[in-house]
Parts: C-alpha cells; structure tokens; sequence
C-alpha cells in the first residue's frame, strides 16, 4: 500500500493553493505601520502545495478512519449512535452560524429560547429540577456535579472528605472524585452485578460527601435497590450523583429524579445523537434537584413572559465551567434530535437498544460466558472463558471482528469481568447488522480453536496492523521537524 507522506515532505517551494494578488505599492507601505520588531522576514514555515494536493491527501486520510457512517460500531458504554444529518443540516442555520454570545440578549432571543427549552426538556427526561448545558463532556459533567456537592457541603460547614464507588464504574468517576480533592472509596458489586443497600449502609459515615452510582450500570444491568441506597445516603446527609451515560437504555420509560437522585450528567454524544470525540466540542449537560440549584454554573438562561435573559447573579454558583453557554452547535444537533423524536420516539429507542442487546445476547450465549446476562438492557458483556486453555487474549479477538468489516466492542472494561467483551449495538441497528456481527463473533470463535495464528496476527486488512501501544503512549511525538536532514522529531 502506498505510503501517505505528511504535507511537509510533500512540499515543493512556490506551490500554491490560492492565487492572490501581489500587494500594491500603497498596501505595501500600509505594512510599516506595523513595528519593525513584529514584522516577519522570513516566511512562515508552512508546507507549499497545490489546492488538489491538500484535498486529497485528507481525503485520503479521511477515508482510512472507521465511522459510524461508515459501519457497525458496538462500543459498550460509549453508545456510538448514528447521527441523523438532519442535525447538521439545523446546526449550519445562518441564523445559529452568523450570531456571537457576545451579542446584546435582545439579538440573540432565537438561540436563548433554543437552550432553554433544551434544558427543560433534558430536566423533563431525567426528572431533575434545573440543569446546565455548560460542561463540555460527561467527565466533565461529573467534575461539575461533584464540585457543586462539594459547595453544597461547605455551605453547610465543611465539604466532608470521601467519595463511595462501586468497582463497575466508569474510570472517569474516580478521577472526578479525586479532581475534586475527594479520597474515593470503593464499594463491591454484589454477586448479582449490582450495589448492595447493606454495603452503602456499612461505607456510610458523616465524612461520605455523596455516593456516585451509575444507572444502568456498566454491566448493563439496572439498578433495582437505588431508592433504599438514596435514603440511606441521605440519612447521613450525603449526597446521590448519578453517572446518566447509559441514559439511552432508560429513557421514557424511568426517570434517576424520581428515584432520589440529587445530581447527574448525561452525554448528548451517546445518548442525543450529536458527534462523539475526535477531540471537538462535546456536551455533558448536569442536572440537579432544587437544593443543588443555587450551585449551578452561571449564566442561568431564564424567561419572563415571552423574553429570554442571562442571569449571572448567582452569589453560591460554583461559577463558569465552560466558555460562554457551552458548545452552542452541539446543543442545536441534540435539541432537533428531541423535536424529531418527540417522547413516544425517545421511549421507543430506550425499548429497541435494549431489544437489538439481547438479540446480541440470545444469539452468543451458547458460544461465549455471559456472566451477568440475566435482565441486561443496552449492553452484553463476555467474559474471556471461551479463550480458556488458547493463547489467544481479548485483545487479539478484538483486531480479528476488524478484519470482517466491524468496530470491535469496548475491551477490557468493566474491571470486574476477566477479558471482558461491552457490546452495545444500539437502536438504529437492522438485525441484518446484528447477525452479520454475530456470526463475526461466532466464526473467530472457531478461528481461535483451529487457527489461532489468525487471529493473533489480525487485523490483516488495514494499512496500519497491530502498532506498539506502550510505545506510542510513552514516546509520544507531537512535534516534525521542518529541517529536511533530520526528520526524527524535535527533543524538548
Ligand atoms: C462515557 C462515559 C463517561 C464519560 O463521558 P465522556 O463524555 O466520555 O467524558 C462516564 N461514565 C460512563 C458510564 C460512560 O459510559
């Protein structure tokens, strides 16, 4: 396969992309009313090509990546939803795309309405009294929320000082914990895959500032003793956050608000079909109950009558998280997912997401160790016991789904399953999809037993095969260097 070289080695000098006119003896002398210490004398460093050059090389590029847009994306937890294009089509309005947040409140009435609204109906399916649409992600979100039980704490007298967690949370729970300055202390699933009310209870004292659990968790599973757990939280004066990421498995049909809750995130990128990742704009919006109200991020977006306001007057807020009102294109994209929906079509995809998971599950647990497969709802978790007495490890299974066309499921994750498999196919999946993945699963299944050099060796169809991960995190090169001769990478 042909090398693809990066734009600098490419470079010819005196290409060009665009044409423009040399500057007029007038314009040229316009440049001294720069001072001479600021002015270039050289140019820029920058590649030297031709407009097609540029465009196909990140066309190229572009079509290396594995997209949703492009196939079948299963990643447990991470709910890589198809995003409908009518949302981009809505984010590209003129009317969103030409505006600022710094333009006066009365000009921008149009995008005030559209966040507002968007709050009441997030606090609408979650069943929380008030939100923020500010925090960037969903870690970002529990990094939020915990910041706001802390204020909530010290507003009381003192923040307390620990944090309980169950063993299946997601990494970014204790991370949040610790970001905040909380020591976390870890709680047992129980056998069933489940949080215990009698080990909440024995974890429990004056110093636990809030318990974060996460519903449904990462076992797929629901959590059925969250009111008990509440009140017992409750009782000692801690707090309850909910980790809402697995919101798209519940929602209209159940609602963490009812059950006690006092504080979540939710991710518009898993469940509100807006992009994921790549390092761009995201949105995790953290919706409270009343008493964490007066902790929020400002600005507040508020209405009276028909007019919509900033209110930054929030003495007790925890103040900004996030530039302006957040990642304003993102919210556009996950608002039109919910007009389009409406709440009958939002109850029906929690419905067909857990339908099309155990379909998934049906169809491997004669093949493969389903440990908690009782009642799973968006997602199937696999143990690596059909690996058992092989040299073959989750991680080889995993590159091999590559080479029939497939994203592999999220690996090695929840912790408390050995080599786990997360499969979450997801609501816009045909079952001719789920089979086509089901028998990938199945066919490397007999790979490993008959011909285990296979799969080791996967994935055999990409241009790039297994790379040295250990490596690549820890030599990590950010940086080309232009001068021609020596094209190893800057040394800090
Ligand atoms: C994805 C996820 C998070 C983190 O959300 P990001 O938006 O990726 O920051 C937290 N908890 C769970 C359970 C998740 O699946």
């Amino acid at each position: 396969m042909r090398k693809e070289l990066l734009l600098f080695e490419k470079s010819s000098p005196g290409r060009r992309g665009a044409s423009l006119p040399s500057l007029s003896p007038e314009e040229q002398g316009r440049l001294k009313l720069f001072p001479k210490d600021l002015r270039r004398t050289l140019p820029p460093p920058l590649p030297e090509l031709s407009e097609p050059e540029v465009v196909r090389h990140f066309t190229r590029l572009s079509q290396w990546n594995y997209s949703i847009d492009t196939n079948f994306y299963p990643l447990g937890s991470c709910t890589m939803k198809y995003n409908p294009k009518i949302n981009e089509e809505m984010a590209r309005l003129s009317g969103w795309v030409n505006s600022h947040p710094y333009q006066p409140e009365e000009t921008i009435q149009g995008s005030l309405q559209l966040l507002y609204e968007l709050e009441h109906y997030l606090a609408e399916i979650t069943g929380m009294d008030a939100l923020s649409l500010q925090p960037a992600a969903g870690a970002h979100g529990e990094l939020t929320g915990i910041l706001m039980i802390r204020a909530y704490h010290q507003s009381r007298g003192r923040p307390r000082s620990k944090i309980l967690i169950p063993d299946t949370a997601h990494g970014t729970n204790p991370a949040s914990s610790t970001m905040a300055n909380y020591q976390t202390i870890q709680i047992k699933s129980s056998t069933e895959g489940r949080l215990s009310p009698r080990d909440v209870a024995a974890a429990m004292d004056d110093e636990v500032a809030a318990l974060m659990l996460t519903n449904p968790n990462t076992l797929g599973l629901f959590e059925t003793h969250i009111k008990e757990i509440c009140d017992i939280v409750h009782k000692k004066g801690g707090l309850v956050y909910c980790d809402g990421a697995n919101l798209n498995a519940i929602m209209g049909k159940t609602r963490v608000g009812d059950i006690g809750v006092d504080v979540l995130h939710i991710n518009l990128h898993k469940t509100f079909t807006t992009p994921h990742g790549g390092g761009g704009p995201g949105a995790g919006p953290v919706g409270v109950k009343a008493i964490l109200k007066p902790f929020l991020p400002t600005p507040l977006i508020e209405k009276r009558g028909e007019v919509f306001s900033l209110n930054y007057n929030q003495p007790k807020s925890i103040g900004k998280v996030q530039a302006f009102y957040g990642n304003f294109g993102i919210l556009v994209r996950a608002y039109t997912y919910i007009r389009e929906m409406g709440p009958e079509g939002l109850k029906r995809v929690s419905e067909l997401a857990v339908l099309n998971a155990n379909y998934i599950r049906k169809k491997l647990e004669g093949t493969f160790d389903i440990p908690f497969g009782q009642d799973i709802l968006h997602e199937v978790i696999i143990s690596d016991k059909t690996l058992k007495g092989t040299d073959v490890k989750t991680l080889d299974f995993a590159k091999r789904i590559i080479d029939y066309g497939m994203h592999p499921p999220t690996i090695y994750f929840p912790l408390v399953v050995p080599g786990a498999f997360m499969i979450e196919p997801t609501e816009t999946e045909s079952i001719e999809t789920l089979d086509q993945f089901c028998e990938a699963m199945l066919s490397i299944a007999k790979e490993v037993q008959e011909t285990p050099e296979i799969v080791h060796k996967a994935p055999h169809t990409t241009r790039v095969g297994r790379i040295d991960e250990v490596k690549a995190a820890r030599e990590l090169r950010l940086r080309y260097s232009h001068d021609s001769s020596n094209k190893s990478i800057n040394k800090p």
